[in-house]
């Protein structure tokens, strides 16, 4: 099967030739559409570098980078930020909030530069479940059974299943959906978002006035609102504590199977780890390890990678939710 994204003996060098630093080193691996890859290693072992590449922020030294046929590292620019409106959402390390507009206005700014909004209902499983008992229960699109089911690592299998709850449910192929206009599924998809990742009471605020997660949150939020089909986030979980990780963690899922969306993520936290289907360790800009979650329940998946960071003196930074 055709990989959706392979990234083929991709090297970054920065500095000049008289002082090399070598972030990534030839480094290979195929992603399966519908996957859930986290990516760890320690601080400087080019996990941004890497994540960055394949958002086309920044380019290859050599080596290529295919999203189904086509090769990213050979696009104009045009074409690249086509490319990335159209596919991508990615969660920077540093936030990158605009720190002049408000919170709801930076996640307000990627909604309208969509050319097709689609409607939004990220009512997740916990929340639909807590609702119940005040509102009659809504349709939505990221639907609460798939959530419950192993990740494993066949995404064939999964895909199936998925595609044909998220059709069913998708608000909008609802007549509600359908009779929306633009600028309602924009309010309606920010709201929502804005809810969902528990920052409406901050949306009048601008990101200095906020603590680290909560801009961290907004970040992911103005990332998912649009329901990428390809999200890249470097440390989303970095400045959250373990509860807000976990409601993240629980989002970034339902996304990767209701909406069957291609997750990468680098993290260092093996909790955070522990959600994935599997995980590339990175040492010195080289891929050096691969854990396959299969079908081992998270906790089970979440000794073995701590069993990996021990053995290769890796952090152990756990922050587990009982
Ligand atoms: P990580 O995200 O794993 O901490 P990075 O990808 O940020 O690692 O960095 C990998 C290596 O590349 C480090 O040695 C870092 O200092 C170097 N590096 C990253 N970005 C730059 C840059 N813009 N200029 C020079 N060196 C860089
Ligand atoms: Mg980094």
């Amino acid at each position: 099967m055709q990989d959706y994204i392979r990234i083929c003996d991709v090297e970054k060098y920065y500095g000049n030739a008289s002082n090399v630093t070598k972030a990534v080193d030839r480094v290979n691996f195929g992603v399966d559409r519908g996957e859930f890859v986290g990516v760890m290693g320690p601080s400087g072992s080019g996990k941004t570098t890497l994540l960055n590449m394949l958002a086309t922020i920044d380019r290859v030294t050599s080596g290529h980078i295919y999203y189904e046929y086509t090769d990213i590292t050979e696009l104009s620019e045009d074409a690249l930020s086509d490319f990335r409106k159209n596919n991508l959402g990615f969660v920077f390390q540093d936030y990158n909030l605009l720190d002049t507009l408000t919170i709801e206005e930076n996640i307000l700014l990627a909604l309208t530069m969509q050319d097709d909004v689609k409607v939004l209902d990220p009512a997740s499983a916990s929340r639909i479940a807590a609702d119940q008992t005040k509102t009659p229960q809504i349709e939505t699109a990221w639907p609460a059974e798939s959530r419950d089911a192993s990740p494993g690592h066949s995404p064939a299998k999964r895909n199936r299943a998925d595609s044909s709850l998220s059709k069913r449910n998708c608000p909008d192929q609802t007549s509600e959906g359908r009779r929306l206009g633009r600028k309602q599924k924009i309010t309606h998809n920010c709201n929502e978002i804005l809810r969902l990742l528990g920052i409406e009471d901050i949306r009048e605020k601008f990101p200095y006035q906020v603590s680290g997660g909560q801009k961290q949150r907004c970040a992911c939020a103005r990332a998912l609102v649009n329901q990428p089909k390809l999200l890249l986030a470097d440390e989303p979980t970095g400045a959250l504590d373990s509860k807000a990780a976990q409601t993240l963690l629980e989002t970034f899922t339902d996304l990767n199977r209701a909406m069957n969306a291609t997750i990468l993520m680098v993290t260092h936290d093996a909790f955070s780890a522990s959600y994935c289907g599997r995980i590339l360790f990175l040492k010195d800009g080289r891929i050096f390890h691969e854990l396959i979650r299969g079908s081992k329940s998270r906790k089970a998946f979440l000794q073995e990678i701590l069993d990996v960071l021990s053995l290769t003196g890796g952090r152990q930074e756990v922050s587990d939710v009982k």
